[in-house]
């Protein structure tokens, strides 16, 4: 208990008190990952939600990952410290939108980045995060492929599988749209030697600099790894503090201004100590839904 605050300890004595498992994502502020049994990019979160044994999963995330958990541990019960943390991107598509992609498109398949709701599973053929992308476009048995509502993963992934046709959903992650070429281009000359790891959900004029083009996990593993001693960081904000924390004797810069998540920053130490103190907010989804969103995302964390 060294070294914490008075909430965390009292976070850290309510987690144990109740078998919850906590699981932070990469990009809530570092005070809550810091009390989190793992902190996580979306696909382990998934894996380790689907093989918790623990009472009470509480998701320090956004709306889609706590119905992620749901979808893969239905019987476990699943909590998010702030109810109103969505995830902008997600919201951008419907189950009317996929199925009318599927209208326009008869023989394509339906591949869902991960940040989309259970509703939009449902009717996908398969789910895929950031780092399983590329892999699964490859070996999904079909020559057409309607990728949603990611445009930017989905023209990298296009990009990188010519050998089938791609249809894209139009939406985009507000925060790493954010990132111009320009501050790219400032970055690279303020700091010559250094390498540039960008998410595959910023625009296509960014990601072509990219030193590495990957998930959140695969940026933080290429600056713990690569010879170079300064690493531009092409995504949000707290991975740029975290590695600064973490390899101070590296140089971590961001891209322009810090870029946030302002969702993510929306679950603060004191929302997950209401959550694990009051047990809520739990995510409840239809049968239905979660039975038929279970299929895609199954197979994406079986893959
Ligand atoms: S960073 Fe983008 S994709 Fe991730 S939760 Fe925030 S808005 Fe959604």
């Amino acid at each position: 208990m060294e070294g914490f605050n008075e909430l965390q300890r009292e976070i850290l004595r309510l987690k144990a008190e109740k078998n919850a498992l906590v699981l932070a994502h990469y990009y809530v502020p570092l005070e809550v990952q810091d009390v989190a049994d793992a902190v996580c990019d979306s696909f382990a979160m998934a894996q380790k939600a689907a093989r918790a044994e623990n009472d009470i999963i509480v998701i320090c995330g956004v709306r889609f990952m706590g119905e992620s958990a749901k979808i893969l541990s239905p019987g476990k019960t699943v909590l998010l410290p702030s109810l109103d943390a969505g995830c902008p991107m997600a919201d951008m598509v419907t189950p009317e939108d996929v199925m009318r992609l599927r209208d326009e498109h008869p023989g394509a398949k339906v591949m869902c980045y991960v940040n989309s709701s259970a509703a939009v599973k449902a009717v996908s053929d398969v789910c895929c995060t950031s780092s399983s992308a590329l892999r699964i476009a490859r070996e999904l048995d079909c020559e057409e492929i309607i990728f949603v509502p990611d445009k930017h993963l989905g023209s990298f992934v296009a990009s990188k599988v010519p050998e089938k046709k791609f249809w894209l959903h139009d939406g985009f992650c507000p925060t790493h749209h954010r990132v111009r070429e320009a501050d790219v281009l400032a970055a690279l000359r303020a700091h010559p030697g250094a390498v540039f790891a960008v998410h595959p959900e910023c625009g296509e004029d960014v990601v072509k600099h990219g030193d590495l083009v990957g998930s959140t996990a695969e940026i933080l593993d290429f600056a713990r790894k690569t010879e170079a001693r300064e690493i531009i960081i092409g995504t949000e904000g707290e991975i740029v503090a975290r590695l600064r924390r973490e390899l101070p004797e590296k140089g971590i810069y961001g891209v322009g201004s810090a870029f946030m998540c302002v969702n993510m920053k929306k679950v603060t130490l004191q929302a997950l100590y209401e959550c694990l103190r009051d047990e809520k907010y739990k995510v409840e989804l239809p049968e239905e839904e979660l039975r038929a969103a279970r299929r895609s995302l199954d197979k994406m964390v079986n893959s």
